[in-house]
């Protein structure tokens, strides 16, 4: 079974190749750039699964299994933002430090800092045999006042995860992809995986 990914960071595809084969063996994942794919996708969607759906259509032009990711941290007494804009919520695409320190300012008079990490996985099968489907993975925490940790990315350092009475910033990425809302939707994703190679 070969998939591509919407993606042309290799890093990436190698992590979830690793994530991915603890549940489901015979799945070759491909880059955008193997299957000569460079053109950029336009992320216009209004929610991560409708994101998920226009990477993972792109990716399905190649002729193989597509699938699309999009994710981010939606904060409840933000009315869910930084949401879809998670990576550019300061401006700046990517400005991981700029990002919590708005985040860190928006909250200064909120009286709940409950937030939700959210990834959606969508899979689209270029010949219609299948139907297309998105799964999504949600981890639920709450937001510090100040960062706690060393590793990670993005908002990890002020996502508190209380069951393990850690961020997510000090968690080693097994730990993390145990209990992340992309660890779930990956697990989702091979689940389901699983059952359409049986029926090939
Ligand atoms: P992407 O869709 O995986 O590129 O994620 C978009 C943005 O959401 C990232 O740039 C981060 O700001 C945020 N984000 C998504 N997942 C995580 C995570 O696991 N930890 C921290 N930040 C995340």
């Amino acid at each position: 079974m070969k998939i591509v990914v919407a993606s042309h960071n290799k890093k990436k595809i190698g992590e979830l190749n690793a994530l991915l084969s603890k549940y489901i063996d015979g799945v070759e994942l491909l880059s955008l750039d193997d299957v000569g794919m460079f053109d950029e996708i336009v992320e216009d969607g209004d929610s991560f699964e409708a994101n998920a759906y226009i990477k993972a259509r792109a990716a399905a032009r190649s002729g193989y299994i597509g699938v699309g990711d999009d994710s981010g941290l939606c904060v409840k007494a933000l009315g869910g933002a930084p949401g879809i804009f998670s990576a550019r919520y300061a401006g700046e695409h990517g400005d991981d430090e700029a990002n919590n320190d708005l985040l860190l300012k928006n909250l200064e008079d909120k009286d709940s800092r409950a937030a939700e990490f959210v990834c959606a996985l969508a899979c689209v099968f270029p010949d219609g045999e299948h139907e297309d489907f998105c799964v999504i993975g949600k981890a639920g925490g709450e937001i510090l006042t100040e960062r706690r940790g060393e590793r990670g990315f993005g908002y990890d350092p002020l996502f508190y995860y209380a069951p393990l009475g850690k961020t997510f910033a000090e968690m080693g990425a097994d730990e993390k992809n145990g209990i992340s809302h992309r660890g779930e939707a990956v697990k989702l994703l091979g689940e389901r995986l699983v059952k359409i190679k049986e029926n090939l």
